[in-house]
């Protein structure tokens, strides 16, 4: 088998997709049609999280991608999960996004800092999606600067006891486990945060508001609330004090997602724009033989190009066990950029269509927002890009 990056012939390079993302690839387009296009502008429109495809999703092994078969999951590297994030992506962003927090946050927290126990307990359920997974780190008061939380840890014998709410949490409803970053020392301490796992039905663990968003609506958003919640020691991942910077550890992958679904909301705003330019005719000729529109898509598929390259580029350095702070900064900053303007440059070349629910890149557009908002800004990114620089 043989295919471009892209797997599209007008934007392939001579990389090649190896064998696992060409099967990957065509098994998402196959799931798309049959179990997410139908519905996905339903789901939208009433904020459904599907969990039923979530499922579905787990029984392909796409929900434990990362994870090591031992533990039930796929045994996959990154590269190939750059594939299944970009491909969902590509079809619906609300799923991309849930795949890629149940994936990379809460999953890959547990993957990388349980131990025997907790990786054995709870791994194999959320890599085949008996349990979805969320993951807390962000509050009210604290998204960007996610090391002044609020929200505490106080010992008490054998037990902790949580005071406090995570807000924006994916899955903080329909969730069955949550990894959160809570404060046990001081503050300014970046060693004075532990990341516990805890369970659904815990007494004093609920959800609270959902959010109501502008897009990526059928993924769940929520606030995550703990009142007096008593958690066992057992479910301490890693060490006391350990927390943030297992935090900013999993948001070193996290990024590669983040890159990984814009990539995939801009390929699909493109492949929609790409053949409505051919079909649209107006003054007698279809649209794609006008310049304007025409140079358009060449610059939307440039830069999906490079954000391609980018991405994977922080996937191989990834796989091969290497420090991806910079290179996934740069990956997510770009893709996620690249991700607004491409779908933004859909809607224009649809025209009046484009601004219709009737049409599927109004709903690219829209999704394609979170890309630079979540799991680190833009202008964290560049913070973070240029602290490397500057070390
Ligand atoms: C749909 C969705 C899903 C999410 N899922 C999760 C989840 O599962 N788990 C979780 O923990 N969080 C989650 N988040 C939270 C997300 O990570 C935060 O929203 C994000 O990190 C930004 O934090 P904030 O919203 O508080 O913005 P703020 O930090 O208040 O930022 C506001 C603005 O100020 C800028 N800014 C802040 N600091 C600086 C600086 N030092 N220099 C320059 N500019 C700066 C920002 O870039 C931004 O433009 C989710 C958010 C959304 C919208």
């Amino acid at each position: 088998m043989s295919g471009t990056l892209l797997n599209e012939q007008h934007t392939g390079t001579g990389f090649q997709y190896n064998e696992n993302q060409l099967m990957i690839a065509d098994m998402i387009k196959k799931f798309g049609k049959d179990h997410i296009q139908p519905q996905l502008m339903e789901w939208d429109e009433a904020q459904t999280f599907p969990v039923e495809v979530f499922k579905k999703l787990g029984e392909l092994g796409l929900m434990g991608v990362l994870v090591p078969t031992e533990y039930g999951g796929s045994g996959f590297s990154y590269t190939e999960y750059v594939t299944v994030i970009s491909e969902i992506g590509r079809i619906c962003g609300s799923i991309g996004l849930s795949v890629a927090a149940h994936n990379s946050l809460c999953t890959g927290h547990i993957l990388h800092f349980g131990n025997e126990e907790q990786k054995r307990k709870y791994l194999p359920k959320l890599a085949t999606a008996e349990w979805i997974g969320a993951w807390g780190l962000t509050e009210t008061g604290t998204g960007s600067d996610a090391g002044g939380m609020a929200t505490t840890a106080v010992k008490d014998g054998d037990y902790w006891v949580i005071n406090g709410s995570k807000n924006f949490i994916t899955h903080a409803i329909s969730g069955s486990v949550a990894v959160v970053i809570v404060r046990t020392g001081a503050k300014g301490d970046s060693h004075g945060m532990s990341a516990f796992v805890i369970e659904k039905g815990t007494a004093g663990f609920k959800s609270g508001k959902k959010e109501n968003k502008l897009g990526m609506r059928a993924s769940e958003t929520a606030e995550l609330i703990f009142d007096n919640c008593r958690v066992h020691k057992s479910q301490l991942l890693g060490n006391e004090g350990e927390g943030f910077i297992q935090a900013m550890k999993v948001l070193d992958g996290g990024r590669i997602s983040i890159a990984s679904l814009s990539l995939g909301i801009a390929k699909g705003a493109f492949d929609a724009a790409l053949k409505y330019s051919k079909e649209r005719t107006q003054f007698g000729k279809s649209i794609s033989q006008f310049q304007g529109i025409s140079f358009k898509l060449a610059d939307m598929a440039t830069e999906i190009e490079a954000a391609e390259l980018l991405t994977l580029k922080a996937a191989d350095l990834k796989n091969r066990g290497e420090k991806v702070t910079k290179a996934g900064a740069f990956a997510k900053y770009f893709a996620s950029e690249v991700c607004v303007k491409v779908s933004n440059e859909a809607v224009q070349i649809f025209g009046g269509y484009g601004y219709t629910k009737d049409f599927p890149v109004e709903k690219f557009y829209r999704d394609s927002k979170l890309c630079t908002i979540g799991e680190g800004t833009s202008e964290i990114q560049k913070l973070v890009i240029s602290r490397e620089l500057l070390k």
